[in-house]
């Protein structure tokens, strides 16, 4: 970004937490040009480089900035339907979603804030036809907005003019963007899409070598749909005559070409058992697990740890304000750490890099080493603990950030 061309600073605080590497105390980053140059003790940093500006934060730590890979930011939380089941939760948002268009610009302005403000640097967003992308774009941190679309109102309403449309409109929103975020198609999720438009849109996505999103598996109503066409989902979607594929929700994203490295599969928690995590480990496809979305509207615990060891890339995601709490993305890996009984390491690294991984950013963001951009977060805490990145997380799961850099610019700093 401009601002952070040419210009040399070092940031230090009281602990740093690379993630790809151990955790320095009195640790420096040296960001050039808006990229990491150099990691380590502030001493050592310091004497390379005198005439580099120093910020200073004691009582603090350095992380990576939270890549929050599921999220929706159009949403208001006091605006929410109440929690129940999937399918009435899902009625109750249709029935709201007329009125939740006229506030979408003030709520998606907020909800990204508030996700600064938690010391997010990278986001997955996910809008109907990419309503929310100018806000993200000019919310100052990087990511993608995933545009939804329904094929019975896009285009001329077949597959192929549904899924011609959308590309189109992604490629449209990706005009004149800042130079990290961009737009991509979401294929929202196997109730709302038909087979042949999720199938069509995977296909034309992957051959332009773009990622895709998607809900997948992720309710008890989704899973009686897709194997029997019956359930809540049925009901409120009775036009939607594809479902009685007797298969699994995996098994049937499987069978249309839903599932590829490139894509990035959210929930993940009803209807995963062992023949599914080896479908989902064989094809490459990435999970975003969005615990506190889970219970809220009555779905299963995604069973990550079994899909970690299967080798499954996992991220983190918030979902959105009418599904969860917050868009603390540290607060929601609090959740996954004390559901799957993880160690903070692991809570930190899923929080940040295995986000990245899980998108395809690992290059470029994720955790803090020379050459990727300078994203990350300062948190108020020191730690002393056995657990240190465990104390770091509810530090940031509680309180926020302190301060959230993005590409070397501050986007946020709490006075
Ligand atoms: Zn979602």
């Amino acid at each position: 970004m401009d601002s952070a061309v040419g210009k040399r600073s070092i940031f230090t605080a009281d602990f740093l937490f690379p993630v790809s590497s151990g955790a320095v105390r009195d640790g420096a980053v040296l960001v050039k040009d808006g990229r990491i140059a150099s990691v380590g003790k502030f001493s050592e940093v310091r004497e390379a480089n005198p005439d580099a500006e120093v910020r200073e934060f004691s009582g603090c730590a350095i992380l990576p900035g939270a890549v929050n890979t599921h999220a929706h930011l159009s949403f208001r939380r006091e605006d929410g339907p109440e929690y129940g089941s999937f399918s009435e939760w899902l009625l109750g948002l249709i029935e709201r979603l007329e009125e939740n268009d006229k506030r979408l610009a003030e709520n998606a302005t907020d909800g990204a804030r508030e996700a600064v403000e938690a010391g997010t640097t990278f986001m997955a967003e996910s809008s109907p036809y990419g309503g929310c992308l100018p806000y993200l774009a000019r919310s100052g941190m990087a990511g993608t907005c995933f545009a939804e679309f329904f094929p019975h109102e896009s285009g001329d309403g077949t597959p192929e003019g549904a899924v011609e449309f959308i590309m189109g409109k992604v490629s449209e929103l990706g005009e004149g963007l800042p130079p990290r975020v961009d737009a991509r198609v979401s294929v929202h999720s196997p109730y709302t899409v038909d087979p042949e438009s999720a199938r069509l849109a995977a296909r034309r996505t992957r051959e332009a070598g773009e990622r895709l999103a998607i809900h997948l598996s992720e309710s008890p109503e989704e899973y009686d749909f897709v194997t029997e066409g019956t359930g809540g989902l049925a009901d409120i979607f009775s036009s939607n005559s594809w479902g009685a594929t007797g298969k699994t929700p995996v098994k049937y994203g499987d069978g249309i070409g839903l599932l590829a490295p490139e894509t990035i599969a959210a929930h993940l928690a009803t209807g995963v058992g062992e023949e599914e995590i080896e479908i989902l480990a064989r094809s490459g496809v990435a999970a975003a697990h969005c615990p506190r979305s889970n219970e809220n509207l009555g779905c299963d615990v995604s069973p990550v740890p079994a899909m970690m060891r299967a080798g499954i890339r996992v991220g983190m995601g918030t979902d959105g304000l009418w599904s969860s709490q917050s868009l603390n993305l540290f607060e929601e890996t609090m959740v996954a750490v004390k559901l799957h009984n993880f160690d903070g390491e692991t809570g930190l690294r899923l929080a940040t890099l295995e986000g990245a991984r899980a998108l395809g950013v690992e290059d470029e963001t994720g955790s803090i080493e020379a050459g990727k951009y300078a994203d990350f977060a300062v948190v108020e805490v020191s730690p002393s603990g056995s657990d240190t990145e465990r104390e770091v997380l509810e530090a940031a799961a509680e309180n926020g950030a302190v301060a959230t850099v993005v590409g070397g610019d501050i986007v946020h700093e709490r006075l």
